[in-house]
């Protein structure tokens, strides 16, 4: 196999996987794989001074365990008017799978100190017009027969919700229509901090070596019957490189994935292109106002809105610290990462995905001008947004801050020529040699599950044999449906509830 390399330069090690990108997505994979085969030699790169500096910095994200309890746009309501609740239970599930895996974390003190990451906020979903009201209620009605969703409350009851989010009250006229539903025992989670423990656990281990300021820049297949890649990296710091050779690759690399997927030239990366979206919070700097929230709150996203911008009241906790956050206010932006280039859009247009991107650019014009006008808000456009959930907001408790960059995946479509999807997907070679997650939803909250798929794609034979039984031992439900199975549900909540201790 060719190698496109310079010969001058001479790879110097040989590893057993290298995973690009120093994100909660990696973190979680080299931990699972490190506990699935101690005597592997695993390596991760990451190219900022520090990990956790893109989408999983606290900052950067809205830090919602999600798990379908409030985010309205998982449990669509088709042209019909029927309402569909598939996605919410799945995402609910994958959290719960995720959970354990924190959990184990915890018991086996890798985390020490679980408030350090997770803390109990109760998950609510308010509505403010009479048709919104009507699908609140047929939601919650078909919500909670399923075990996952027994907990959800509905109230339309002025004093009740007065109790349950009393910020969203002052102020507001009498005559407004709202209801919410509210489930107590969601979670806000910081997952920069939850990254940054993990890899100073890994730190520890031998046959695991992490790499700050390290640029992945080239991926290359070097000897097919061997399933060997060669990667180019640039130490950013001294400008000298480098050249390794791992058996499996992980492109972990958030906005950046896109990009390493194309390198790497596998059949299965044609096609693929990235839609970036920008995003925005305004900040509350009023200690009063934060104290006066304890819940996160979604609405429901305006007609022609994309769905990861349904705007959402959040109390969060962030190094110990309560604070408020609006948002995410979407825009759009040709960067893939938020500390990327401006070119990333421009530099990720391929012969096999132009004719993708081109039609799922025409398909979504408007929603591309969503996003320009976005982008061209002023903050009194933005407060009026917020002055649905708090009505009496002033403008100067308010602070505006830029949030991470997602980039939404765009592929191949016989009837469209091209699509735009708001999901995660797993692309692996044939092999399972390398494989690669590509775009943002639901994300960080359902890490472990998706880890676990790019294992069970890239690792088939493996997990058959002692792999799939220490999995269990992480993620004790795995291979069962909970939804399906309560007592289950129950046993595995409890466990997660006193371990994370958000009982
Ligand atoms: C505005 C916003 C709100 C969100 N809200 C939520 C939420 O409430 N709940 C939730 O669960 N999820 C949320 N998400 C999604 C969540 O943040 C992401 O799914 C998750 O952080 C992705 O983790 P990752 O490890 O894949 O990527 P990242 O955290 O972005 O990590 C990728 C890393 O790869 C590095 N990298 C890139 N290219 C290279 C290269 N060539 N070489 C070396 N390193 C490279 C980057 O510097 C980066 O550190 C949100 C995202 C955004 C943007």
């Amino acid at each position: 196999m060719s190698n496109i390399f310079d010969p001058r330069f001479k790879t110097t090690d040989r590893l057993d996987a290298v995973l690009v990108g120093g994100g909660i997505m990696t973190a979680t994979l080299a931990y699972i794989l490190h506990k699935l085969e101690p005597s592997w030699r695993i390596q991760v790169y990451e190219r900022l001074p520090f990990f956790a500096g893109e989408s999983s910095d606290p900052w950067n994200n809205a830090g919602t365990g999600h798990s379908g309890f409030c985010e309205l746009n998982y449990s669509p309501q088709k042209e019909d008017g029927t309402i569909s609740i598939e996605k919410a239970i799945h995402i609910c599930e994958q959290f719960e799978e995720t959970k354990q895996f924190w959990s184990y974390l915890v018991e086996n003190n890798v985390i020490s100190e679980p408030r350090s990451f997770l803390n109990r906020i109760p998950h609510f979903s308010a509505v403010f017009t009479e048709e919104n009201k009507n699908f609140l209620k047929k939601r919650w009605e078909l919500l909670k027969q399923n075990p996952l969703f027994s907990e959800m409350e509905y109230s339309e009851d002025e004093q009740e919700l007065k109790k349950w989010i009393p910020l969203l009250f002052s102020g507001r006229n009498k005559s407004d229509s709202f209801a919410a539903t509210r489930v107590k025992n969601g979670c806000d989670v910081d997952f920069g901090s939850l990254t940054k423990q993990i890899f100073e656990y890994l730190a520890t281990k031998e046959n695991i070596e992490l790499f700050l300021n390290h640029e992945v820049r080239d991926i290359d297949l070097v000897e097919e019957e061997d399933h060997l890649w060669q990667l180019k990296i640039r130490d950013l710091k001294t400008r000298n490189k480098k050249f390794i050779d791992s058996r499996f690759v992980f492109i972990g690399a958030g906005g950046g994935a896109l990009h390493l997927l194309h390198k790497t030239n596998i059949p299965e990366s044609k096609g693929y292109g990235g839609f970036p979206v920008s995003g925005q919070w305004l900040i509350c700097q009023n200690e009063t106002i934060v104290q006066q929230h304890f819940a996160k709150v979604y609405g429901k996203a305006n007609l022609g809105a994309p769905p990861m911008s349904v705007p959402h009241l959040d109390s969060r906790i962030i190094d110990g610290k309560r604070t408020l956050l609006f948002g995410p206010y979407a825009g759009f932006s040709t960067k893939f990462l938020k500390n990327g280039s401006y070119w990333d859009l421009f530099e990720s247009i391929e012969i096999d995905n132009i004719k993708p991107l081109v039609m799922a650019g025409i398909h979504n014009i408007p929603l591309t001008k969503y996003l320009i006008h976005q982008s061209r808000q002023s903050h009194e456009d933005r407060m009026n947004e917020l002055r649905n959930f708090i009505p009496n907001a002033k403008n100067e408790e308010w602070e505006l801050k830029e949030a991470g960059q997602r980039v939404q995946i765009i592929q191949k479509d016989s009837e469209e020529g091209g699509v735009l999807e708001f999901g995660t997907k797993v692309i692996h070679a044939y092999n399972g040699s390398v494989a690669a997650l590509l775009g943002a939803s639901p994300g960080a909250s359902t890490a472990a599950s998706i880890m676990i798929e790019v294992i069970e794609s890239c690792f088939p034979d493996e997990m058959k044999t002692k792999w799939g039984e220490i999995v269990k031992e992480i993620i004790p439900s795995y291979g069962t449906k909970l939804s399906d199975n309560p007592e289950k549900l129950s046993k595995v909540r409890k466990r997660s509830d006193r371990l994370l201790m958000i009982n």
